[in-house]
């Protein structure tokens, strides 16, 4: 991954994602359409035997008996909703009245575009771009512009950051927006600007972030639980807002899979080999308010742990809005300073890569061990992309058995 110059796309700094960062995290870096990930979902979700039903609007949560009403007025209840339903969340309103912690104005907004690779294969002086497999990132005074191909190399991804303190729902049209994304980045490297001048088609969000962690993700009732931007958007300035939500998912999997009684009637439905006398007992009183205790503490691990994760990643998020951003002079000299031991590195690294073999390796410095670019910095770094949500939230789990004790009784 690139980080480079505004001005000449001068390389500045950069995370090393090769073999080795797989290696250290059991994965490579992979982008990916948000479309090709939402088709994967799906598939594996019905190949787990999970029913869906799309292009259903929710206009009412009833908290109270985990229960959602539809736009067409069917209402579907359950032991416990999850409440997915994005940054401009209806369920936020219910777990934290008043606004609290809701996603606030960033001054950022982006545009965003997909370049047809054929144009720029069709211009020599960019088809690097696209031979190089890599994400490459201009950074400037107040704007950024973030690229990398996508859909196997058939879509060139561009997400152009920019200030912009106006009002969405003034936004201007779609030919008024590839004007001004054009003026935005006037004066920026030669080579970025050419890609720009490619672009057909832009749109136009403002970005929105979480300031202050939202106190709690539960309703009252603890038969809602929100997950993914709904709990805790951030600017897209760490690329981590979906791999939260899909952390969230995970962990919550695991928080549930530890209730020792069939809680959800989405597994009572599905366990067609559990026993009758096992779905009386769930539906006695007393054992009812026994699962849904446990519920209870379950779903409370869970919102301590995510919230405690998101919080960080939303102000990792909000600090690069302030690396990257810097205006030329003594902060932005001082933060490409800094970062220049990784240029450094990866540039003697590939020079011994390419050395004969005798010699490789001769004089390759060593990785610096701190860097303002958090992608790179080893320590931001082994805590953003070397944390496993699962494991995490085993450890929760054994952390809170004591607790577990006192406030359920017998698990
Ligand atoms: C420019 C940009 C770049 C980004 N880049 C990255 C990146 O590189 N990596 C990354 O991890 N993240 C990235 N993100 C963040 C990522 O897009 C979000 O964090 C992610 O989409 C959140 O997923 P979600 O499921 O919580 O919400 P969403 O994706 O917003 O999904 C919520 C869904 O709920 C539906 N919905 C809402 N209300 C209702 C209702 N009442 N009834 C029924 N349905 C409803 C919506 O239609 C939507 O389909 C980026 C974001 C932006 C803006």
């Amino acid at each position: 991954m690139n980080f480079r110059r505004w001005a000449d796309g001068a390389l500045i700094g950069v995370t090393d994602t090769s073999p080795a960062f797989t290696a250290r995290y059991g994965a490579p870096y992979n982008v990916v359409h948000r479309a090709h990930l939402h088709a994967a979902l799906h598939q594996q979700a019905e190949a787990l035997g999970v029913r869906l039903r799309l292009n259903s609007k929710v206009d009412a949560y009833d908290v109270e008996n985990a229960a959602i009403t539809l736009a067409d007025g069917t209402v579907f209840s359950g032991d416990l909703v999850v409440a997915a339903d994005g940054v401009k969340s209806l369920a936020r309103a219910l777990v934290a009245p008043n606004g609290q912690g809701a996603p606030q104005p960033t001054g950022f907004a982006v545009y965003r575009a997909t370049v047809d690779v054929e144009k720029m294969r069709a211009c020599p002086e960019l088809s690097w771009i696209l031979d190089e497999h890599n994400l490459n990132l201009w950074i400037g005074e107040d704007r950024h512009v973030m690229t990398y191909s996508i859909a196997g190399g058939r879509s060139f991804n561009m997400v152009l950051s920019h200030r912009d303190k106006g009002d969405p729902a003034q936004f201007r049209h779609e030919e008024d927006i590839l004007g001004d994304m054009r003026r935005e980045f006037d004066g920026w490297d030669p080579q970025l600007t050419h890609i720009i001048s490619l672009v057909t088609k832009a749109l136009k969000t403002p970005l929105t972030s979480g300031t202050a962690p939202l106190p709690t993700w539960l309703a009252p009732s603890s038969k809602l639980v929100l997950l993914g931007d709904a709990a805790h958007a951030m600017l897209p300035y760490m690329s981590q807002g979906a791999a939260m939500a899909v952390e969230d998912g995970a962990a919550l999997a695991v928080a549930l899979s530890k209730l020792t009684r069939p809680a959800l009637a989405g597994i009572e439905s599905a366990s067609a080999s559990a026993s009758a006398s096992e779905f009386e007992s769930v539906s006695s009183p007393a054992s009812s308010h026994h699962t849904h205790q446990q519920l209870r503490f379950a779903l409370h691990l869970f919102q301590q742990e995510r919230i405690r994760r998101t919080s960080m990643m939303q102000e990792a998020s909000l600090v690069n809005s302030m690396i990257w951003h810097f205006a030329d002079g003594l902060l932005q000299r001082a933060r490409d300073e800094a970062m220049k031991g990784e240029v450094q590195v990866t540039t003697a690294t590939a020079a011994a890569a390419a050395a004969p073999a005798g010699q490789k390796g001769a004089a390759a410095p060593t990785t610096p061990w701190t860097s303002p670019n958090q992608w790179s910095d080893p320590v931001t770094q082994n805590w953003a992309y070397g944390y496993d949500a699962e494991k995490a939230m085993e450890e929760a789990w054994e952390r809170g058995a004591s607790v577990r004790e006192v406030l359920v009784g017998q698990w």
